[in-house]
């Protein structure tokens, strides 16, 4: 079979296979698959961003996520070759993408600092912010590969224990439908009871509940909060999705989405966790 070929790379087959069918069921996510399908064939280049990584910062807070307090050093030209590459796909053309500073843009989208990035657009801010939020995917995919075993398994925060993101979606999964929410940027994934809201730790079940999709599909839902209006998709796997599942399932669950801002829900404007990370040129 022929795989599609991104840059030099070549995704592995189950990547390929599965962006080819969530791209076959939505057309109109096209561009935004066309940056994750970037994303993926650069997070296994290893040799540019494993390096990067930094070793946690000790004595953070305990709330604080393993990133905190880093400074990344991350090599310049391969960080530009790839934002570029985002940016042509985007269609920032002559947008100013070419003078844009990758590596600043690296330091704000980890920050998930909004306002910094639109202050970087020469076009369209929310086209850059798209570009932003994928450009950091490889980066933080190399932080996962390297430190996320040091994650602490008592960590009880809604917020991704690693790079401070929210939940991407939740998955109940195995037998025993274990609740674990995953990061939709860096992909890892950490347990969270039931009847816990990720973003605002309500508890009581009075608050908490679901939406069930109308077109007949049943295993697929949201969680909704009462308490602050944040929701949550969900989803039941056999196993551990992989961390690329969590993006391409992100896409494959849109209308789960229109079903939850529909009913007056939202996901939070603010970041889980006021990361401060430094990245510098290598
Ligand atoms: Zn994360
Ligand atoms: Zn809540």
């Amino acid at each position: 079979m022929l795989w599609p070929v991104t840059g030099r790379r070549h995704l592995a087959a189950e990547q390929a296979q599965r962006l080819a069918d969530v791209r076959q069921k939505n057309p109109e996510s096209e561009t935004w698959l066309a940056l994750v399908e970037a994303a993926l064939a650069e997070s296994q280049d290893a040799t540019t961003w494993d390096p990067a990584v930094p070793a946690p910062v000790d004595g953070r807070p305990a709330r604080a996520p393993l990133l905190h307090g880093a400074e990344v050093g991350v090599n310049r030209r391969s960080a530009t070759r790839f934002v570029r590459r985002l940016s042509r796909l985007a269609g920032l053309d002559g947008g100013g993408a070419t003078h844009l500073d990758a590596l600043e843009l690296l330091e704000a989208a980890i920050r998930q600092d909004d306002a910094r990035i639109d202050a970087l657009a020469a076009g369209d801010p929310s086209t850059l912010r798209v570009v932003a939020q994928v450009a950091v995917v490889p980066l933080l995919r190399a932080c996962a590969r390297t430190i996320a075993s040091e994650v602490s398994a008592a960590w009880w925060e809604g917020y991704c224990p690693l790079c401070g993101a929210w939940p991407t979606l939740a998955e109940f999964r195995g037998l025993e439908r274990k609740r674990w929410l995953r990061c939709g940027r860096c992909g890892i994934g950490w347990e969270m009871p039931w009847l816990r809201c990720p973003f605002c730790a309500e508890t009581s079940h009075e608050n908490l509940g679901y939406l069930a999709p109308e077109d007949g599909e049943t295993t697929r839902k949201v969680e909704v909060c009462d308490t602050c209006k944040g929701y949550v998709k969900a989803e039941p796997t056999v196993s551990e999705l992989p961390w690329w599942g969590v993006l391409l399932d992100d896409v494959a669950t849109v209308a789960l989405d229109v079903a939850a801002l529909d009913r007056g829900y939202h996901r939070p404007e603010r970041p889980g966790f006021d990361l401060e990370v430094k990245v510098v040129e290598a």
